[in-house]
């Protein structure tokens, strides 16, 4: 997707949030008849920070998202032209929703929806389509909707096929005049924004975690700033954090967090920013800081992937050296079997079997610059092979003389030891092309109202 629709898909949904929030209550019955899945999401945006005000937290509940919602439709007071739509609905119409378990019948799925109907379990019994995709799956969400006699009219359910798919199934069943009908579709997700913000306690994941941002978008940042920011070495107490992302829907109901689209990462007083954006006539999009320097370098600060498994962990001198100097590198501890990526593209210098370092990895890279990987539990390059930046080098281990498992890692400068710490900081990045700058610089406009959005709702958040 280019970088001009992508602004104005951003700009929509989030004035409209505050318009909404604003609007509270007068206008709320109004808002959630037109749009209820939107205004479910806005709010479920501001409780992600970890809950701001308080009638939305007896409303909804601690976690929106995972609550059942109901929907009353005539029980709701109506501006004149709704009331008029309303007074033609022969009776009224109850919604439900519910996840799936993998243990369903189609009598226990329809209890827990409310539902008491012999001849819609009969009829979901028997469906092939309907054993295939509700019965026995877990975690996708139903949504009933009955009559007044309780009767089910209309059962759907969605879900991905995989994480990365930009499009989602249906299966619908309903009532129809000659009997049931059931069809399984194709959909594509829709993306919507969402604002989220934290301030770091103790690591990255606890901080998304308190704000309920997904683990994806945690990782995303954590990979947008990983020229700049080491999060397994460089994160501070009290770094803060202010992220636009999509979640991608379908009929409404959030299925997965999509991308970044901006974000700032204030890291020991410094301010980092990115914002995605895609040159016209590039094939791909990538983050671009405010100023419009590419946040891509030539080495990555880490070479352990940003993960819930190494978030944890810190950095570890050895006993006896405690800095790099003496030490003449930095280590990680990790599990074994840890994934340990180069940080650069370049040669594979060795690979092999080296003394007290064990299975170690050597990457030549340009300007006389090499990384060494010692340690490794297993290797998965050989010498002389070609590198990209990121690309898996083996995993992390206890081999050679190591006390247990970690990463041993160094950089050298025509063969001298350099602090590891300074090798992102070699990298120049590219700016943006002149002929995309002045396109860029209006895409950046609409990116800094959108952060600051999202600052102002994590310090509501903290307050
Ligand atoms: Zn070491």
């Amino acid at each position: 997707m280019s970088g001009a629709p992508r602004s104005r898909l951003l700009s929509k949904p989030l004035s409209a949030l505050f318009d909404r929030i604003s609007l509270w209550p007068q206008r709320w019955a109004e808002v959630q008849l037109r749009h209820p899945h939107r205004v479910m999401a806005a709010i479920a945006g501001l409780l992600m920070v970890g809950g701001t005000a308080s009638y939305a937290v007896a409303t909804l509940g601690p976690d929106a998202s995972r609550m059942p919602t109901t929907e009353w439709v005539q029980s709701l007071p109506l501006p004149d032209g709704l009331q008029r739509q309303s007074d033609a609905l022969p009776d009224w119409r109850l919604y439900r929703s519910e996840q799936t378990r993998s243990n369903d019948t189609a009598e226990s799925l329809l209890n827990r929806l409310g539902i008491q109907d012999p001849g819609a379990v009969e009829f979901i019994r028997q469906s092939p389509l309907a054993r295939a995709h509700l019965l026995g799956k877990a975690g996708r969400m139903a949504r009933a909707e009955s009559d007044h006699r309780n009767q089910l009219q209309e059962l759907s359910v969605r879900w991905i096929a995989d994480e990365k798919s930009e499009r989602f199934q249906r299966l619908v069943l309903q009532r129809r005049k000659s009997g049931w009908g059931i069809e399984l579709q194709t959909g594509t997700l829709s993306a919507t924004t969402q604002l989220a913000g934290g301030i770091i306690q103790s690591s990255l994941f606890t901080a998304t975690d308190q704000a309920r941002i997904p683990d994806s978008i945690a990782v995303q940042l954590a990979d947008i700033f990983s020229g700049d920011i080491d999060f397994h070495r460089n994160l501070r107490k009290g770094d803060r954090f202010s992220v636009v992302y999509e979640t991608l829907e379908a009929d409404g109901e959030p299925m997965r967090a999509g991308r970044v689209l901006s974000a700032e990462f204030v890291n020991n007083s410094k301010t980092h920013s990115a914002v995605w954006y895609k040159e016209p006539g590039q094939p791909k999009g990538e983050y671009y800081s405010l100023n419009g320097q590419s946040l891509r370098r030539a080495y990555l600060t880490s070479p352990l992937a940003f993960s819930r498994v190494t978030s944890g962990m810190g950095m570890r001198f050895h006993p006896i050296h405690q800095t790099w100097k003496a030490h003449t590198g930095v280590d990680y501890a990790a599990p074994t079997g840890t994934p340990v990526r180069s940080v650069g593209e370049g040669v594979v210098e060795m690979a092999g079997w080296s003394g007290g370092y064990g299975n170690t990895v050597v990457v030549r890279h340009r300007n006389g610059h090499s990384t060494l990987y010692a340690h490794l539990s297993k290797i998965n390059v050989r010498k002389g092979q070609n590198i990209s930046q990121g690309q898996e080098l083996g995993a992390v281990g206890a081999t050679g003389t190591a006390t247990g498992p970690h990463l041993h890692f160094e950089f050298r400068v025509n063969g001298v030891h350099r602090d590891p710490l300074t090798l992102a900081r070699q990298s120049e990045s590219r700016p943006i092309s002149a002929a995309a700058k002045s396109q860029f610089d209006q895409h950046v406009k609409q990116a800094q109202t959108d952060l600051a959005a999202a600052a102002s709702v994590q310090l509501l958040a903290v307050q």
